[in-house]
């Protein structure tokens, strides 16, 4: 482990594309910065150890005031439809790519968010808020706690400098770290461009998708068998990704094609939700008035958003039809994997015929009774020895408890050992997840410079499924002033 970020092996692959594809430009550093949090498991990744964060140079780079040593400083540009609209040019409005770190765990991108104007501002003032910084540092460490793919977050720098939304707030700058933030967005930017396409894709391909120039019988793939296995591998990874948001309640809140990763991680958090009470049509983000991103849609927006992506690589002189040959896998991989974490989450062995009736009762349960998603789904590995804890999170209790009759025949088919059951539900349904309200509480305290609700969150996020002595709070189901909480895209 390195103790000092001058130690670190940097490339910069991406600088190595045409310039057409980013500006080179510095972070516009914050005023006094302070490095309010870090994380050691993600500095891990990179190859360094704690010991780092108490180096002024690691402060310089985290809060854009030094380049990462070995680094060229860049904003990417992409495109992208945002709420089903194409909104033509966007980019790195408020990020700053700093190189890319070669460590044995792999090479990683590191990136800055909130980190001053670029081309691709818009309107914008290139900042983020603390809140939504906060917000993004915690979601990122609790998707890794849940084992969903997701970008990371190294460190969280603060500054009392105002940045100016429905309120005066303050600036932070969060450091993520990927193997690469490209996006669905970065393909359709070029799509009529085929050089610039093509250099891209095979960007991507190399570094990422390799075994997609093995034809079949292991000779070299011509271009079209690759763009479509990439298709298909991207189709995959999202399908399952999605999946998984699923299973534990999670909107993502703007899944907008320039905020979904060619590499199927969860990225740009913004105004995102885990579910309290489930509502099968919840929308997390204030600003969808048209619930276009609602936890129901997000699979059918998933396999949308994958049709813009096949579309903008028609430009590699790829037949429509057989693009659209791959999006037909989505159906099945998405279905795989859901139906694969709700037997996990149920305590089954394989999914049966049936099981589909069983699960959309299930959901209508929790629906019509607002029931807590996690409660609901955790409270079920004991509910059939002891069914009063379980059934006091349904107001209709009767309705609950034939629900559960069902259950339980659907179990003795199994024959199962109860000790084994239980034990596989508890290590799939979470028992504390960041919900709204605890993010809440963390970033009124990091407000005041206080992070113990920080790390109290990232303790009990990173092991989710461990129920810990002390901490029945953090896994309770929101307080009365929880149902004021508003999020929206003014991050
Ligand atoms: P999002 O949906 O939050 O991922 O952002 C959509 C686009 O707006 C991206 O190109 C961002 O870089 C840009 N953007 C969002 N907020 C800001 C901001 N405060 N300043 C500049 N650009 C921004
Ligand atoms: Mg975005």
């Amino acid at each position: 482990m390195l103790d000092a970020i001058q130690g670190l092996k940097v490339q910069n692959s991406f600088a190595e594309l045409p310039p057409t594809f980013y500006t080179r430009l510095p972070p516009q550093p914050l005023t006094e910065p302070r490095l309010l949090h870090a994380q050691a498991d993600v500095a891990a990744l990179l190859g360094l150890s704690p010991k780092v964060f108490g180096d002024p140079a690691f402060l310089d780079v985290c809060s854009g005031s030094s380049a990462l040593p070995g680094g060229k400083t860049l904003a990417a540009v992409y495109s992208g439809h945002q709420f089903g609209v194409w909104a033509g040019q966007l980019g790195d409005g408020r990020a700053h790519l700093l190189g890319e770190v070669l460590a044995p765990s792999g090479t990683w991108e590191l990136q800055l968010k909130g980190s001053g104007h670029t081309p691709y501002s818009r309107m914008g003032d290139g900042r983020a808020v603390l809140r939504s910084s906060v917000r993004e540092y915690l979601a990122s460490a609790a998707m890794t706690g849940l084992g969903i793919p997701t970008t990371h977050a190294l460190a969280l720098v603060v500054s009392n400098d105002p940045v100016y939304r429905e309120t005066v707030e303050t600036a932070a700058i969060v450091t993520r770290v990927a193997p690469s933030f490209i996006r669905f967005g970065s393909f359709e930017h070029w799509a009529k461009a085929p050089d610039q396409l093509r250099a891209l894709f095979n960007y991507v391909v190399e570094r990422f998708y390799p075994e997609c120039r093995v034809a079949a019988g292991g000779a070299t793939a011509r271009e079209e068998e690759v763009v479509l296995g990439v298709l298909r591998a991207v189709v995959e990874r999202t399908a399952k990704l999605v999946a998984d948001w699923q299973t534990v309640g999670f909107c993502h809140g703007v899944m907008n094609t320039d905020n979904m990763s060619i590499l199927g991680l969860t990225m740009d958090y913004g105004p995102y939700g885990f579910m309290d009470g489930f509502q099968v049509n919840h929308v997390c983000n204030h600003s969808d008035t048209q619930g276009r991103y609602a936890w129901n849609a997000q699979p059918s927006v998933a396999h949308w958003n994958l049709y813009r992506l096949a579309s903008a690589l028609m430009g590699l002189d790829v037949s429509a039809d057989a693009l659209k040959s791959q999006l037909e896998h989505f159906e099945s991989a998405f279905l795989q994997a859901y139906r694969g974490n709700l037997c996990k989450k149920l305590g089954l062995r394989q999914w049966e015929d049936g099981d589909d009736e069983l699960i959309d009762d299930w959901w209508r349960l929790l629906h019509t009774q607002a029931a807590d998603f996690t409660l609901s789904f955790r409270g079920l590995a004991q509910a059939p020895q002891q069914r009063a804890p379980w059934l006091a999170h349904f107001k209709d209790q009767a309705a609950a408890d034939a629900w559960l009759d069902r259950y339980v025949v659907r179990l003795d088919r199994e024959q199962r050992p109860d000790q084994e059951r239980i034990e596989q539900m508890n290590a799939a349904n979470p028992l504390y997840v960041l919900r709204n309200h605890l993010a809440q509480t963390a970033i009124q305290a990091a407000a005041q410079g206080d992070t113990g609700e920080i790390d109290t969150l990232l303790d009990l996020l990173k092991n989710p499924f461990v129920e810990r002595r002390g901490y029945e709070a953090y896994a309770a189901a929101p307080p009365d002033w929880a149902s004021s909480l508003e999020v929206s895209c003014s991050s």
